[in-house]
């Protein structure tokens, strides 16, 4: 822009003509294919369907096609249905107020229109043959015939953005990314269309069609949720009861009990049970809407996933809340796509599900029903405990036990009845010892869970600096969704270590309750070592360059001018460059292994060249060459001193809980992996710690804490988990996307001790048996972790990635396999395990996220 505004004078100012305004903001309509679908999907509902077909090529990158049996287009308005900002559904902007359409803005299909080939076919509720209509790019039609068709519309939309090249390359590199998007996009719109049938079939290449998702029509919500997750997911859920918000909540909120519109908001909608189990491991399903229009609204979710956390800690409930609300209380027009949506009162809103939540988890409702049940079925659990349903409750309460230590006195009587009924009515053995299975299960989890924690929101925050580009790096990236929530519930201290561990005293959760801030070191460390590098290439980069010069011009100097100090000069050469260069090279893999010297001697060569030229040219040289060589030496001087300033302070960072991120920064930025081979081993401390010196600098190094993370990057990386073959295959209720997923990721499942039969030719939903599930000692895994690895991979897909629990369970069993404070380590031992720091790729903290090791001390500073 600079050069332009060089080049020519200034311009004036004129308006962009219209074809161009069109091409630039369309891309702004249209952001991805979760939108080009939504609004086709919306224009049919606007349009009175009841029967709504999406067809999918390539996961909609070929061709993107909605039919509908709606009200179809009058011929009249086949000019203006394309055209931007024409619309049938608002006249002026009053008619914003009430608006109950989807759409009103009249973008989507001129915009789509700009951005693909589009064709539509028509047939109005009074016209007596449909049509064909083919547009181009700025929305003209270019041709129309006469086509049969019954009532209804169908827009066809093929290689969408091929008209932007940049987006279109990108868009179809990540066309799984947007695939696995817009179904969830398209699984709020079947669950909220109460009526509508909704189905969408996918067909890649020339294979078979295959079914995304598909609802009945039905006038249920209920049963559109039953549609699009199955049934089995409506066993774990509760409907949302309303209530007014009370006293606690509204002070909370800052909000006036007496003068508040009490009516303002009607919410309906289904969350999952606080039970643990009953949750999810991962935000995938979640689905608001403000009258019925699928929306973000960022503040709702995170209070529901807040209120959910603090009953059901390590969970994410299944969501699907409708808030309705007054037209004229709302902006939806805050956005193109109108997802964002402005809420008066929202802070009412707000305490509404506060007190609604609350009360619905923590009520006795829950519990009562299923005591009710187990003294009830006590002389008879047999018959109902094998039940599905039943079982998350008999599970609940062992949990309940273990998960809230210090909760009310309730559900200690649960237990004691509990306990009681067992014991009066003679459980059947096998029974009994179940029970007490689980909850051995659960405190043996919850010894773990804290580390567990720690761990995923270490690499969850990992995760979240490094762009989705990066991904092939970490084994353990966890996608974007998932998040951000846990970022949130995170921030609200739902994950804090302290908190939620404050009743373990394992030796494990004691380490880790002080290592609690040590969650933030590694923040970074993921994303950044590379780019770490570069920046280090880029700052020493050019102090180098500028000191190989120096060092030419001195070294060729001797041979050449005998009337300088031929001792002083080279002397200093040695003493302060090559040094500063020699620690500088390191970092730098290709070329670590170069010495200055080498260089020196490699380049003296073009140096001569250029001094004999010079001494050629002028006479006056001698004379020159000295006030020249005392200008060098200062240079030198100076910078020698700048870089012992420097090396005085590359260390910073004091050995204190507090400062343990700078101090990680430091060290990730200070040593490279291929230094830690060079480092010369002091001793051992007190048993404990390994003390080694890099040229003048002293390190401390935990013992145990290094060789526990080497030993869990290892079983990260290598272990094949071992499957236990299942008696009989198990039904997974898998969405018809999340069966794509895993199908095309099997290896990573089977990695992970995952087995699977595929039938091809079973229905959508059904393709996917479970037959093998990963089992260690008493770790037991199951479909929870299936879905939590599916959302990781329809983020990453061909990623290697672990379940956030066998990750857990690696943390724990290298634990146990490394070497323990107050083992005596020889020299060999203690160089293996430095040596090993420089093979792993994160040798900062361990896994629980103690740190490793510390800079103790610059001997420079010391003489
Ligand atoms: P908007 O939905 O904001 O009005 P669109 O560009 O999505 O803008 O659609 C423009 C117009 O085309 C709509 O107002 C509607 O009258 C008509 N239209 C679009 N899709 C359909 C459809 N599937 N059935 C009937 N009419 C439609
Ligand atoms: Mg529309």
């Amino acid at each position: 822009p600079s050069s332009l505004s060089s080049l020519q004078p200034a311009k004036a100012i004129k308006p962009i003509d219209r074809k161009s305004v069109h091409r630039i903001c369309s891309g702004q309509v249209v952001l991805n294919l979760s939108t080009a679908v939504k609004e086709l999907v919306e224009n049919s509902l606007d349009a009175g369907a009841t029967n709504i077909d999406v067809k999918l090529k390539d996961y909609g990158a070929e061709l993107i096609e909605v039919s509908d049996n709606g009200i179809g287009v009058e011929e009249e308005n086949f000019e203006g249905l394309t055209l931007k900002h024409y619309t049938s559904k608002i006249q002026d902007f009053s008619d914003l107020i009430h608006v109950e359409t989807f759409g009103f803005r009249g973008e989507a299909l001129s915009s789509l229109c700009a951005l693909s080939d589009v064709t539509i076919f028509t047939c109005h509720k009074s016209a007596k043959v449909g049509a064909r209509l083919v547009f181009d790019h700025n929305g003209n039609i270019t041709q129309k015939t006469p086509f049969p068709r019954q009532q209804g519309t169908t827009v066809n939309v093929q290689q969408l953005f091929y008209t932007l090249p940049v987006r279109h390359k990108e868009f179809q590199r990540n066309i799984k990314k947007e695939y696995a998007k817009m179904v969830q996009v398209l699984q709020a719109y079947c669950i909220v269309s109460k009526g509508v049938r909704i189905n969408c079939t996918n067909q890649v290449g020339q294979g078979k069609k295959s079914s995304v998702v598909s609802t009945t029509g039905s006038s249920s919500l209920k049963e559109n949720i039953g549609a699009v997750f199955g049934q089995k997911q409506l066993h774990s859920l509760i409907p949302f009861v309303q209530l007014p918000p009370n006293e606690a909540v509204c002070e909370e909120y800052g909000l006036n009990a007496t003068g508040m519109p009490q009516t303002l908001y009607s919410i309906t909608g289904f969350i999952s049970r606080c039970d643990h189990g009953l949750g999810r491991s991962t935000t995938d399903r979640q689905f608001f809407f403000i009258n019925q229009r699928p929306c973000d609204p960022a503040k709702v979710v995170k209070l529901v996933n807040e209120v959910y956390h603090s009953y059901n800690k390590h969970q994410y409930p299944f969501v699907v809340l409708n808030i309705c609300v007054d037209s004229e209380c709302i902006d939806i027009n805050v956005t193109p796509d109108k997802r964002q949506i402005l809420l008066q009162e929202e802070k009412l809103l707000l305490a509404i599900l506060k007190t609604s939540l609350v009360e619905m988890f923590g009520s006795d409702v829950n519990k009562l029903s299923v005591n009710q049940k187990l003294l009830d079925v006590a002389g008879n659990l047999k018959k109902t405990l094998p039940e599905e349903t039943e079982k998350p409750q008999v599970q609940m309460l062992p949990d309940s036990e273990t998960e809230k230590p210090s909760c009310e006195g309730r559900k200690i009587i649960t237990l004691a009845r509990l306990r009681e009924s067992f014991s009066l009515h003679q459980t059947p053995e096998s029974n009994f010892q179940s029970s007490k299975k689980v909850k051995r299960q659960h405190s043996s989890f919850r010894q773990m869970s804290l580390d567990a924690t720690l761990s995923t929101v270490r690499t969850q925050k990992a995760a979240l600096t490094k762009e989705s580009e990066n991904c092939h790096n970490s084994n353990m990236s966890i996608p974007s969704r998932h998040l951000r929530k846990s970022e949130d519930s995170a921030d609200s201290g739902f994950c804090g270590t302290s908190e939620s561990d404050a009743g373990c005293s394992t030796p494990e959760g004691g380490s880790c309750v002080n290592s609690k801030s040590v969650i933030n070191p590694e923040e970074e460390f993921c994303s950044s070592e590379k780019q770490h590098q570069n920046e280090h290439l880029k700052t020493v980069g050019c102090g180098e360059r500028s000191l190989e010069c120096d060092i030419q011009v001195l070294g060729a100097e001797p041979k050449l001018n005998d009337w300088t100090d031929p001792n002083k000069l080279p002397q200093e050469t040695n003493s302060s460059s090559p040094r500063v260069k020699c620690f500088k090279r390191k970092s730098f893999k290709s070329e670590a292994s170069k010495c200055p010297e080498v260089k020196n001697t490699r380049n003296s060569v073009p140096s001569v060249d250029v001094l004999v030229k010079v001494k050629k040219k002028t006479v006056p040289l001698e004379f020159s060459m000295k006030v020249l060589t005392e200008k060098v030496k200062k240079v030198i001087q100076q910078q020698q001193k700048s870089t012992e300033t420097q090396n005085y302070r590359r260390f910073k960072a004091k050995i204190s809980p507090g400062e343990n991120k700078v101090a990680e920064d430091e060290l990730r930025k200070e040593i490279s992996k291929e230094m830690f081979a060079k480092m010369e081993i002091i001793g051992q401390f007190n048993l404990g710690f390994i003390i080694a010196k890099l040229n003048s600098d002293l390190f401390i190094i935990d013992q145990h804490a290094t060789d526990e993370k080497y030993n869990f990057e290892m079983l990260q990386q290598h272990t094949v988990l071992q499957g236990q073959k299942l008696i009989a295959p198990q039904d997974l209720n898998l969405t018809a996307v999340n069966e794509t997923v895993l199908i095309e990721n099997l290896e990573i499942f089977r990695k992970n001790g995952f087995d699977f039969v595929i039938n091809e030719n079973a229905p959508v939903t059904q393709r996917v048996k479970l037959i093998s599930l990963p089992t260690s000692k008493n770790w037991t895994f199951g479909p929870q972790d299936i879905d939590e690895l599916i959302f990781m991979l329809s983020d990453c897909p061909g990623v290697m990635c672990r379940p956030s629990r066998v990750r857990q369970m690696f943390a724990s069993r290298a634990c146990r396999k490394s070497v323990m404070i107050g083992t005596a380590l020889n020299m060999q031992e203690m160089r293996k395990l430095i040596t090993h720091m420089g093979e792993i790729e994160h040798p900062w903290n361990c896994p629980h996220g103690r740190p490793t090791m510390r800079h103790i001390v610059s001997l420079d500073l010391i003489s």
